[in-house]
């Protein structure tokens, strides 16, 4: 059965964000798929505060509460274990046999939080990072190359080499450099966009290392 996913649940994991935060977060999505999303939901998912989630783990969790289209947000680690590395952390990332996202807010924040500067730092990176998994969901890819929207800011679907920048450098270039716009090649693909489920089981992950 082909789910329905021009609703997305966006459910808070634990008390990571301000109700009005995510409800924000809902409108930015909903003004970036235009046409795609119609409506979204906030909703709470009851978490212990932990250092880090298994984010495969999440999303089943996740799928089974509350179905359909999700986009989980915590401000835990989320972890992967790939059996190649031995400590692996992403910024987002989502299931691929379903259709839910999953993000961390943790490693997108400055060391000090202090000004309304710096929240409104995180709450950006926090929308660019949604607005990339939630494009998984709909079937988009990364682009390794700095794809450009109309507006000059890279595509959300922007992924760049992270190895080249190490990790701050990577947050600024690629993940600050990216607008609210998909570019045209991604516009041009939400356009044919048909609802189907991804054969191949397991995570689509956004990762960066820790060594
Ligand atoms: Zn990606
Ligand atoms: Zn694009």
């Amino acid at each position: 059965m082909l789910e329905n996913i021009s609703k997305i649940n966006i459910v808070r994991i634990g008390d990571c964000i301000t109700y009005s935060s995510l409800k924000e977060i809902g409108e930015k999505i909903l003004e970036s798929f235009q046409g795609m999303i119609e409506d979204f939901k906030v909703c709470h998912h009851e978490a212990p505060a932990v250092e880090r989630f298994d984010a495969l783990f999440l999303t089943m969790i996740l799928h089974d509460e509350f179905g359909g289209h999700v986009l989980g947000i915590t401000d835990s680690d989320l972890t992967t274990h790939d059996e190649d590395e031995f400590y692996n952390t992403i910024f987002g990332g989502k299931n691929a046999m379903n259709h839910v996202a999953v993000v961390s807010t943790k490693r997108l924040s400055p060391s000090e939080v202090v000004s309304q500067g710096d929240y409104d730092l995180i709450f950006d990176r926090t929308v660019k990072v949604s607005l990339h998994e939630v494009g998984h969901n709909f079937g988009l890819t990364d682009h390794a190359s700095y794809q450009q929207a109309s507006d000059g800011s890279l595509c959300p679907m922007s992924r760049g080499e992270f190895n080249k920048f190490g990790y701050w450098g990577y947050v600024r270039a690629i993940i600050d450099g990216r607008g609210m716009n998909f570019c045209d090649e991604c516009i041009h693909f939400l356009k044919q966009f048909q609802p189907i489920r991804h054969p191949l089981a397991g995570l689509l992950k956004d990762k960066f290392y820790l060594h």
